[in-house]
């Protein structure tokens, strides 16, 4: 069970760290509108602080029960303001599920202990050329809207002497896309994860996705997707990165 005095206690702590953060006068009880239009443009903008996530200190010291179990009262709360009735049958599961997803499936990036491990090999057959794994899948979503991000990510490297599983980058996108994110950030966070694993700095990657929040809302674009690319080492030589890109351009049918 949560401690719900120690989570009170917690709130406030975190509600004076937010108006410290902010600035914001304490003796007001809500948020200034101006501010929070403020926000909101920067949100609709799209626009990202810094390349880590912005993840408190503490984001751990509740465990995955206690957060499902308070946020499945949040959802609630959401739905009940919304005017839904949560007693028929179709409604009643929903806070849960939701509940459940963020922690367990789409936000579990957000835990350290889920990134997939770092086994590297030895590059023994000398293998002195770009690797290329493309179209690796990409769920994510936008940390602006809480609404999905759909794509493709292409990510290559050049080894030095140490090669990685073709599944690990794979696994390290989905590790990174598991997150609220900014396109542009999470695509630099898989370069720079794959530097750390390959101990190398020629690691690029190209992310192409769609936004639903910019597709499905707000001007409701279908069509556009946004591309995204962070070029290390080599990759920021123009042929070296040509030939990444017309790797991804291979039209691959098997
Ligand atoms: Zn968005």
């Amino acid at each position: 069970m949560v401690n719900r005095k120690a989570l009170n206690n917690q709130n406030n702590y975190l509600c004076q760290e937010i108006v410290k953060l902010h600035n914001l006068n304490p003796m007001k009880t809500k948020f200034d509108i101006n501010e929070l239009e403020s926000f909101d443009h920067i949100g609709d903008n799209h626009i990202g602080t810094s390349s880590d996530t912005p993840i408190r200190e503490d984001a751990f010291r509740l465990n995955a029960n206690e957060k499902i179990e308070i946020i499945r009262d949040d959802v609630k709360h959401i739905m009940e303001t919304l005017g839904l009735d949560l007693s028929d049958d179709s409604l009643k599961g929903t806070p849960n599920r939701v509940a459940k997803m963020f922690v367990n499936e789409i936000f579990s990036g957000l835990d350290p202990k889920n990134k997939p491990k770092a086994s590297t090999f030895e590059n023994k057959y000398k293998y002195g050329e770009m690797l290329v794994e493309k179209n690796i899948t990409v769920y994510s979503t936008c940390e602006h809207h809480l609404l999905p991000i759909v794509g493709r990510a292409h990510i290559a490297y050049i080894s030095n002497g140490t090669v990685v599983g073709l599944s690990k980058m794979n696994r390290i996108v989905d590790y990174y896309a598991k997150r609220p994110q900014v396109q542009e950030r999470m695509t630099i966070q898989i370069v720079k994860e794959l530097q750390k694993v390959l101990n190398c700095e020629d690691v690029a990657c190209i992310i192409d996705a769609k936004h639903l929040c910019v597709n499905s809302r707000g001007i409701r674009d279908i069509e556009s997707s946004t591309v995204t690319s962070e070029f290390g080492g080599q990759f920021k030589n123009k042929d070296v990165r040509r030939e990444f890109i017309n790797y991804i351009q291979l039209e691959t049918k098997f």
